[in-house]
């Protein structure tokens, strides 16, 4: 690498530790959640010159993220208490409400902290504990992020921003350690816009299943299928990249719970029928994605609807 390389590359690292309060290179962030977003996103911040102190209810996440170079506390009250910037990267609002309604919580977090919620949360949930929070000169912003797993772990995720400019201005560098941020609105726009995103992609991952159903029982070769629909007007990121990378190879291994995608459903179909409005499609989806999470086992990753849809019709894909 030539030095000019290096020193960009120094550059931008100050850059981002600017972003995050503290005395210069003691910038540092708290990260509350390290699963399987959390994790290698703790790791970006790392490699970015950020210090990050990581709780999660799980010993095990602990330990994972400690072996990445992190601090780790064991009390939630340890993870906010003297912190400037707090990260959530939690399951859903419930989680994210346990953690900021908690009352030592409350006491511990300092005026003037900035609490970013990248989690899948619910837009209106964000919006009222943002107002609760901003009684104690806490400001909250919700940054939820598009790209998976894979995305956490290159540093590409979308960052969905919804917050005042200037607060999502100031954290940009920062947040630019995990991906690209996309500024959506004020706060819970981001949840907003994240939740209609995923119900995008729910439905067409769900409509490539049955596509590609059908076109395995007109004795169709499936990989050519693929092939000819990804070079043409039906394509999606199912299509493109989910599909070929855990659905043909059977690993069912995105990363990407079902459980938490049939969240983000519900969260989006809500919005689309707030005024009473039907929303035939949105609500089919929902209703499909909701019976196969009953039928599916705890835990089964959200590219098992596939397995799913065929065995539905009764055949292995
Ligand atoms: P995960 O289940 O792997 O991780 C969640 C972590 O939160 C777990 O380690 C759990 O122990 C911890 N946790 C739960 N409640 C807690 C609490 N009160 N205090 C501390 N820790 C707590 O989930 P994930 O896949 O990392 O997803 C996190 C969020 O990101 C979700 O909102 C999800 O919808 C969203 N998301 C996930 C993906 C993906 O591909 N996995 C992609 C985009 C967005």
């Amino acid at each position: 690498m030539s030095d000019q390389q290096h020193g960009g590359t120094d550059d931008r690292a100050e850059e981002v530790r600017r972003s995050v309060p503290g005395d210069g290179a003691s910038a540092r962030v708290s990260l509350i959640g390290l699963g399987r977003m959390g994790t290698p996103m703790a790791a970006r911040l790392l490699a970015a010159g950020v210090a990050v102190t990581g709780f999660d209810l799980s010993s095990e996440a602990r330990g994972r993220v400690a072996l990445l170079g992190a601090d780790t506390v064991t009390t939630v009250e340890d993870a906010v208490r003297h912190a400037e910037t707090v990260i959530l990267m939690l399951p859903d609002s419930a989680a994210v409400e346990a953690v900021l309604r908690n009352e030592q919580v409350r006491v511990l977090l300092r005026r003037g902290a900035t609490v970013i919620d990248m989690s899948s949360s619910e837009p209106a949930r964000t919006r009222a504990l943002a107002a609760e929070l901003e009684a104690g000169d806490v400001v909250l912003i919700d940054a939820p992020v598009s790209g998976g797993v894979k995305g956490a772990t290159a540093g590409t995720l979308t960052i969905m921003a919804g917050g005042p400019d200037d607060v999502v201005e100031r954290l940009t560098p920062m947040l630019s350690a995990m991906g690209t941020v996309r500024h959506a609105g004020p706060v819970g726009a981001g949840h907003a816009v994240k939740a209609l995103n995923n119900l995008l992609s729910a439905t067409h991952l769900l409509a490539t299943c049955e596509v590609i159903s059908a076109a395995r029982r007109f004795d169709l070769d499936v990989d050519r299928v693929l092939d000819i629909v990804n070079g043409s007007s039906g394509r999606s990121w199912s299509s493109e990249y989910k599909w070929p990378s855990f659905t043909r190879p059977a690993t069912y291994d995105s990363g990407f719970d079902l459980r938490l995608m049939l969240k983000d459903v519900q969260i989006a179909v809500d919005l689309l029928t707030l005024h009473g409005d039907e929303r035939a499609l949105a609500e089919s989806a929902l209703a499909t994605w909701s019976r196969a999470a009953r039928e599916l086992p705890e835990g089964a990753d959200h590219t098992e609807i596939a397995r799913w849809v065929e065995d539905a019709e009764g055949s292995a894909p």
